[in-house]
């Protein structure tokens, strides 16, 4: 017995392809599309952050340490400046050198300070621990700082200046100004300190964090660039990219600005230091800030690509998998529009259960057209065909709404009949043999009769589907053998 079953249509294949490329496609478009999209939202908050966060408490940080080593030896020479000791040996005329030497001698230990000094306004002697150092001279451009604190009218100043003995170390020298005990001006003392907070915290920054610290003078002069080994000379008036800029930045002071160089973007704060008179420049690459991020938009690509490929793949395994269940759920035959033999052994199954439950008859009946090869044979398989097709036509006709019947073969009908005993199924047995019968050929059809025989099989207690389909199959054969065009029961 054939099976016949209708196959995949050939059009499914290019259009399962279609439909995986364009699955694909929508994916790859939204994932990657979200993941630039988030990357790009990303980028710009974080540069956005680095510009108004990140780089100016940078530099409130670098100030405070600026501001914290200042405070020391301000606080220092400010004792120093009313030291009775130094006014008295002075207005006393500066008699015993050695007394004024131990006593700057004293202080530097003391405080740990780089040097002390004490310039007389009657003598132009410059003292220092080691003794009259020289006498400075109005014409001498290096004591310019002395004639320039005798005017001021605030009480000191403050001059940074890097230690020529160490590069590394940024010194801050104090020059306060001594006045007598009426006020007169009897010279300018003070001591230099190492700015170590400021040169800790700048080693910290640049090396912890990967931010560039800089000093800049109000001439735009690079005076001093993170720690000793980094240290960079020049102008930023010359550094290509920042050039541009220079003018607003020394102009402007504070802000934030983004200049190129070398290909690479650099973010850049700025403020003005007043009590150093410099500008601090703190700056970061964007390319070292983007890092982070950018190998997190590599492992989403990736992490997109490998989803894109599982979700086609998986719905491609699936669809296979539904197409395979659909053909084998495909219930109808194509040529008669009867139900399939699929379909027909759940339905047999349950009218099986549902007569068992109920107590009531079933019975099989199993049609096959006789002969039927001959017909094929002498008049083509198209013929052939039409004749399934009216059989088919026929039995439909002849059953109730209650009766399942399907192509259960070639040329043979398996029909269910619900409800029914033996002798009921023998009479519409009959009644199907007669209607064939009679039915067949079609007018015009040189086509000689077409009839059928059948077997029948009423449910027994405790009989297996495949039992039951035997009995009327061998039913069947028994009226084949009894000359066909006749029903027997099983
Ligand atoms: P018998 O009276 O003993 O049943 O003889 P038969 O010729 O009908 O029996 P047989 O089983 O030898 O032949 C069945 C034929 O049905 C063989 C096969 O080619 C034909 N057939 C099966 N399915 C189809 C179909 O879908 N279309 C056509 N045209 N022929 C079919
Ligand atoms: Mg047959
Ligand atoms: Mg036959």
């Amino acid at each position: 017995m054939s099976n016949p079953r209708p196959a995949a249509p050939k059009a499914t294949v290019p259009r399962k392809r279609v439909l995986l490329l364009g699955l694909s496609v929508l994916l790859c478009i939204g994932f990657f599309s979200t993941t630039l999209i988030s990357y790009r939202v990303s980028r710009n908050a974080i540069r956005e952050s680095i510009l108004t966060q990140e780089l100016p408490l940078t530099s409130d940080n670098i100030y405070s340490e600026i501001l914290k080593d200042l405070v020391r030896p301000v606080f220092i020479s400010s004792m120093m400046a009313s030291d009775t000791f130094l006014r008295d040996w002075t207005l006393r005329g500066e008699r015993d050198t050695s007394e004024i030497t131990r006593y700057l001698k004293e202080i530097m230990a003391r405080y740990g300070a780089f040097t002390s000094f004490f310039v007389s306004e009657a003598s132009h002697h410059y003292y220092h621990p080691s003794g009259v150092l020289k006498t400075v001279r109005a014409d001498e451009p290096l004591d310019a700082w002395y004639f320039r604190v005798r005017r001021l009218m605030e009480p000191y100043e403050i001059n940074v200046d890097q230690d020529m003995a160490n590069r590394n170390l940024l010194t801050i020298f104090i020059n306060y100004r001594v006045l007598d005990y009426e006020g007169h001006l009897l010279g300018v003392t003070g001591v230099g300190l190492a700015m170590d907070s400021v040169r800790t915290a700048l080693q910290a920054y640049q090396e912890r964090f990967g931010r560039r610290i800089s000093f800049v003078d109000t001439h735009g002069r690079i005076v001093l660039y993170g720690n000793g080994a980094d240290m960079q000379s020049g102008n930023i008036n010359e550094i290509p990219g920042l050039r541009d800029q220079a003018k607003t930045i020394l102009t402007q002071g504070a802000g934030n600005y983004q200049y190129t160089r070398d290909g690479q973007t650099h973010l850049l704060n700025v403020r003005y230091i007043p009590e150093l008179k410099w500008f601090l420049f703190v700056e970061k690459t964007e390319d070292e800030a983007l890092a982070g991020i950018r190998q997190t938009l590599y492992v989403n690509l990736g992490v997109c690509a490998l989803v894109s490929l599982l979700v086609v793949g998986i719905t491609g395994l699936a669809l296979r998998r539904y197409q395979e269940r659909l053909e084998e759920l495909a219930t109808t035959d194509k040529l008669t529009g009867l139900l399939n033999r699929q379909s027909l052994d759940a339905l047999l199954h349950q009218a099986i259960t549902r007569a068992r439950r109920s107590g009531t008859p079933l019975a099989l009946l199993l049609a096959d057209v006789d002969h039927f090869k001959a017909v094929n044979d002498e008049h083509g398989h198209l013929v052939g065909d039409e004749v399934l097709r009216r059989v088919a036509q026929t039995l439909r006709e002849q059953l109730r709404e209650s009766d399942t019947v399907c192509r259960w073969g070639g040329e043979e009908f398996l029909i269910i009949v619900q409800d029914c005993d033996a002798s009921a199924a023998l009479a519409l047995a009959e009644k199907l043999r007669v209607a064939v019968a009679d039915g067949m050929p079609a007018a015009g059809q040189a086509l000689s009769r077409v009839t059928v025989s059948l077997g029948v099989a009423e449910l027994k207690p405790k009989e297996s589907e495949d039992a039951l389909v035997g009995r009327a199959d061998a039913a069947m054969y028994a009226a084949k053998d009894a000359g066909r065009n006749c029903v027997r029961l099983g």
